[in-house]
């Protein structure tokens, strides 16, 4: 399985990120052993997509409504991202979650709605750290891919501890691979021989120096990666840890 580094660049880039992130990826883009994708904010997927048409980058999206279209005022659709360049799209990070109120149920219906528009879905889980020194992490990620995740699903799971994501922070490798291999398990349980290919990301302060180890954990199929994929050569330096 090629692993996938998947930038996230949140609220953050206006025109001249186009060339200045996205375009410097194109070259190095060739010779990588992983897949590389770039999620830039809405208004910039069109851009982002030109700068990088024709390359071995792919661009997707952050969110998109759970429902196709209508009346729906400041909301983006599925279909609308698709349109303007993406085939990707991130849902249910755990920002939404937070700042949004998503839940689980409008995830899986986001979801549905993204793969009927031709996206594949990245759908995050991940627990907070009070779950965590609680013990509850499994039955809090148990929980929402339960929830979260569309039946059939052949998209990518992100696990990304929130108190992981730009803190600086990251759990031990031990409870990394803990956490892919019990997710591995639930979607065995749940989705047979096709739960073993999905691949599974980790996400939360993923830096070139921490990525390698990382990344060579078993069940890790690749990062979400959010600060560093502000900066090409940082990104770049990431997925070149990845293995092929
Ligand atoms: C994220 O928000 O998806 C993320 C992983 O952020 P960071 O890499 O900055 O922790």
């Amino acid at each position: 399985m090629r692993a996938l580094i998947a930038g996230n660049w949140k609220m953050n880039g206006l025109r001249a990120a186009a060339a200045g992130i996205a375009a410097p990826l194109r070259a190095p883009a060739e010779t990588l052993g992983c897949d590389l994708l770039v999620c830039p904010p809405a208004t910039l997927v069109a851009a982002v997509a030109r700068a990088l048409a024709g390359s071995r980058v792919a661009v997707g999206a952050q969110d998109c409504d759970a429902a196709p279209c209508g009346a729906h005022t400041g909301d983006i659709s599925a279909a609308m991202l698709r349109d303007t360049g993406a085939v990707w799209v991130i849902l249910g990070h755990s920002e939404r979650r937070a700042d949004h109120g998503e839940t689980d149920a409008l995830v899986r219906a986001k979801a549905e709605t993204a793969i009927a528009a031709g996206l594949t879905a990245i759908v995050c889980v991940g627990e907070t750290e009070a779950e965590r020194l609680a013990c509850r992490e499994t039955a809090v990620v148990g929980a929402q891919l339960a929830g979260s995740l569309p039946d059939g699903f052949a998209g990518v799971i992100a696990y990304e501890p929130i108190w992981a994501i730009g803190t600086g922070r990251i759990p031990t490798e031990a409870d990394i691979a803990a956490m892919h291999g019990f997710i591995r398990a639930e979607l065995v349980a749940r989705f047979g021989e096709a739960g073993r290919g999905l691949r599974i990301l980790y996400g939360g302060s993923v830096k070139p120096g921490n990525a390698a180890a990382l990344l060579h954990l078993p069940d890790v199929g690749g990062a979400l990666v959010g600060g560093a994929s502000l900066r090409a050569e940082d990104f770049l330096a990431i997925a070149r840890c990845a293995r092929g």
